[in-house]
């Protein structure tokens, strides 16, 4: 089916257009350097003074802040990780290679992100860290979620992936728990040309430490001929006497076992100019989503996405509940395929997975988000590439498919 829907689920959340075009065409036309140069550093700069955390650390992909980001906790064996199970695999997916204990955190049934009461429960003295997700840009109670852990030594990371242009009370998501990591993969909010991602820290000996994991930059901080014990007298090799200029040049070492995973020139300029055009892209979500709302709400069985004052649901997802008799989501998911809306469940539960169950994990573990996923979840395309006529089109679908197919069970239900 996929290509012929009238209405997409499309893996490109953005809208890309002349400003992103003559960005690159300037950096191209340019003779500077095309890695880890002073684009990367401006957007890194407009980053953190948009989310207002002291530092950002642009990184290839979301998946790969999620690694420093977990790398950065120094998991031992017999440390317990809380991890939210509505989210996409990256998420986890670090911890499969670590020695620590994972537990599955149940959610809330309105937001799916985790819920407090139950994170409360989960929390032991061998805590390390919470991994949590702002489902579909609805962020987490994040108050809540700090109170019971800042005190304990637990480590709050924020997966953002969903979550850039929301807001928590006047505060942006990634400056609200320890680490923010976030993705600019195609689908997401905004994109640098296909993949990329953001590290938001406050602490600088964090942020000094994943520069230096992320980049194998030139420091020029090591000089041979002052490197303790490296030249003694009698370690003078016979040439050595000639050379030694050579030992007093400025050389770069390795410094901390890490990786190369810093944004191309090329990417950070798309990604500011992407920045600029945020607050638009978010606002055409919201209006998709506020019509896909006013529809949700006339029908029985139904039940709306609605974040309490205060909260901007960033609408990366748009998430309805069919909360109906049994059969009833996936006849409704079926109506609206066949008039040509392409529905997408995000996501399986992680505990779910092969990999997770493989660990001992499973069903039971999180019931609400179990039962959400089989029975009730539904999301629908809202990305901001969506035409006007896409966008009605879409509503129309909706509204008819909730009409007959309510219908259509009450016709079952008297006969
Ligand atoms: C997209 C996504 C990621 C991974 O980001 P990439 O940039 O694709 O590596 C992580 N977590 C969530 C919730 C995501 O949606």
């Amino acid at each position: 089916m996929r290509g012929t829907y009238a209405v997409p689920y499309a893996s490109r959340g953005s809208i890309l257009g002349e400003a992103e075009a003559k960005a690159l065409e300037q950096l191209i036309g340019s003779d500077g350097s095309l890695s880890a140069g002073s684009v990367r550093d401006r957007f890194e700069k407009r980053f953190r003074e948009h989310i207002g955390t002291r530092h950002a650390l642009s990184v290839t992909s979301g998946t790969v802040a999620l690694e420093l980001a977990i790398h950065l906790l120094d998991l031992k064996e017999g440390d317990e990780v809380i991890v939210t199970p509505q989210t996409f695999q990256a998420t986890a997916q670090p911890l499969l290679g670590l020695p620590v204990s994972v537990r599955f955190c149940d959610v809330d049934p309105d937001s799916l992100n985790i819920d407090p009461a139950t994170l409360k429960s989960l929390i032991t003295d061998r805590t390390r860290a919470v991994l949590l997700v702002h489902y579909g840009g609805w962020t987490a109670e994040m108050d809540e979620i700090m109170a019971m852990t800042r005190d304990r030594n637990i480590t709050v990371v924020e997966d953002c992936a969903h979550a850039l242009g929301a807001m928590y009370d006047g505060r942006r998501p990634g400056a609200l728990g320890d680490i923010g990591c976030f993705s600019f993969h195609s689908s997401k909010n905004i994109t640098t040309l296909g993949e990329g991602g953001m590290i938001t820290v406050d602490r600088d000996d964090w942020a000094e430490r994943l520069d230096r994991l992320r980049s194998n930059e030139v420091d020029g901080d090591f000089s041979p001929a002052r490197h303790q014990g490296l030249i003694t007298g009698r370690e003078l090799l016979p040439w050595m006497k000639y050379a030694s200029s050579a030992y007093e040049q400025v050389c770069s070492h390795i410094r901390c076992p890490g990786t190369n995973a810093t944004l191309s020139e090329a990417a950070a300029a798309v990604g500011l100019v992407q920045m600029d055009r945020l607050h638009g892209l978010v606002e055409c979500r919201r209006e998709v989503a506020r019509r896909l709302d006013e529809v949700v709400a006339r029908h029985p069985y139904t039940r709306l996405q609605q974040p309490r004052p205060g909260v901007r649901h960033a609408q990366h997802l748009y998430t309805f509940f069919v909360d109906g008799p049994p059969g009833l989501r996936e006849a409704v998911i079926r109506a609206l395929d066949v008039r040509g809306v392409e529905v997408q469940l995000r996501y399986l539960p992680l505990h779910l997975l092969p990999e997770w169950r493989e660990r001992g994990h499973g069903l039971g573990e999180c019931p609400v988000a179990e039962k959400l996923w089989f029975s009730q979840h539904v999301n629908l395309p809202c990305q901001p590439g969506l035409s006007d006529q896409q966008v009605d089109h879409l509503v129309a679908a909706l509204d008819d498919v909730l009409r007959s197919e309510v219908k259509g069970l009450s016709c079952l239900s008297s006969t």
